[in-house]
């Protein structure tokens, strides 16, 4: 920010509206936004920007559109109360470069409840952290977008500049949200996903493919157990075989780029198994769900296509048996994306980051993914995705760092005020 007193002005703003961020936070958290469940905390995000005087859009996400998208994910819920919200600003004067804030409202499941300290719907807060199912993974995120651009007012100024304010579903199984957003018409100069990274910006990431591999068996009874063919057992088989897979591509992380340093990149998670229906019957099925990854550059076609090679290749198991293994695609089908160096959008960010932080922003790979492919790879769009301090995301007691919420709006807020231009407000 070339004039310090404006700069000055966006950073008392933030704080001073601090506290109510914190609070509308907890309330956001406070609502069990799983999967297909996030009306409710959505009508929130509705109201929020409302309230705001923003131009307010939301939609069902349509299965037949996305299907038609070839970065959509496989849908198996019911989209029926699935819906995107999206308020747009549009500035009395047009002068800037325009942004889409994004971030997911979708959270994934607790586990077991009593693991946790106390309900991962409590947002309990106990010192720096702010605890909650979706507090890191990414709601503090998803409000800061909000109180950053309302910084701006607050400090008298306004936008020049277009910016959407995108409350996204569907991030952690499909980036169908995101996806849909896009399909929708909105565009930008730049995305920002207050993602909880650190307080860094992604550089690279992977793609996800998500399937579910089907083992057949022989039901018997147990006494003459031999006769049959037991499809559990079988199934251990058949993810030793998929972790050879997951060894080979690790095996070629030096030829791609940003990844040569990492030393796992690409996980295959056993994430849910079921099977059998009897104790005293050898089991007739197995059916395993499994996520994978896939460097930037791999298109999920090729992936998938040497998945299903592979598993073609099972064909026994360890004593001679013949195996019966089908896959199919039950969620992501994503790319890879890699944050180019050198764009106008990171510049400005690593601006605001040192105005803020006092050091250089530092970038990293992550092996996870990420709704920036979109932006990126369907939207020519770079994505920028920073975002605080968390602990156990997916994990038990998930929790985000307080102060480090408070730098990172700070941040965004500067980073608005950059790339998409102020002015004094009419307003005031
Ligand atoms: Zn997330």
């Amino acid at each position: 920010m070339s004039d310090p007193t404006i700069r000055d002005r966006i950073l008392r703003a933030v704080d001073a509206r601090f506290d109510a961020q914190l609070a509308f936070t907890q309330e956001v958290v406070r609502h069990p936004s799983l999967r297909t469940q996030e009306g409710s905390a959505q009508d929130l995000l509705h109201r929020a920007m409302e309230q705001r005087g923003l131009q307010m859009d939301r939609w069902q996400l349509d299965p037949g559109a996305l299907a038609a998208h070839p970065g959509a994910g496989i849908i198996d819920v019911d989209y029926g109360d699935v819906d995107n919200v999206v308020g747009t600003y549009e500035p009395t004067v047009e002068a800037g470069r325009s942004l889409i804030l994004n971030g997911h409202i979708d959270v994934v499941p607790t586990g077991p409840e009593g693991a946790w300290s106390a309900s991962p719907w409590d947002a309990r807060i106990d010192g720096d952290w702010l605890y909650g199912r979706g507090s890191g993974d990414m709601k503090a995120g998803l409000v800061a977008n909000l109180f950053a651009f309302d910084a701006l007012f607050d400090a008298g100024l306004e936008p020049t500049a277009r910016i959407h304010i995108q409350s996204v579903v569907e991030e952690e199984c499909t980036g169908n949200g995101s996806l849909s957003a896009l399909q929708r018409g909105y565009t930008a100069d730049a995305v920002l996903i207050p993602e909880p990274e650190e307080d860094m910006l992604v550089r690279a990431n992977v793609g996800v493919i998500w399937f579910r591999v089907r083992v057949d068996g022989a039901p018997t009874h147990p006494r003459e157990m031999h006769a049959g063919f037991n499809a559990i057992d079988a199934a251990h088989s058949v993810i030793g075989r998929l972790r050879e897979l997951e060894e080979a591509w690790n095996a070629e992380r030096g030829q791609h780029r940003y990844f040569e340093d990492l030393d796992h990149p690409i996980n295959l998670n056993l994430g849910i198994v079921a099977g059998g229906d009897w104790a005293s019957s050898v089991p007739a099925w197995c059916e395993m769900d499994l996520r994978i990854a896939l460097y930037p550059g791999v298109t999920a076609e090729d992936a998938w296509e040497q998945i299903e090679a592979h598993l073609a290749s099972v064909t026994t198991d360890e004593a001679g048996n013949p195996i019966r293994a089908t896959a199919t695609r039950n969620g992501f089908f994503a790319q890879g994306y890699v944050l180019e160096e050198g764009s106008d959008a990171e510049a400005a960010l690593r601006a605001s980051h040192r105005e803020v932080f006092g050091s250089e922003l530092e970038t990293f790979t992550t092996p996870g993914y990420l709704d920036g492919r979109v932006f990126t790879q369907y939207g020519g769009i770079p994505s920028l995705v920073y975002g605080p301090i968390s602990e156990a995301i997916h994990g038990y007691d998930e929790r985000v760092s307080i102060e480090s919420v408070r730098r990172i709006t700070k941040s965004i807020a500067l980073f608005i005020a950059d790339w998409c231009g102020v002015q004094e407000s009419s307003r005031s």
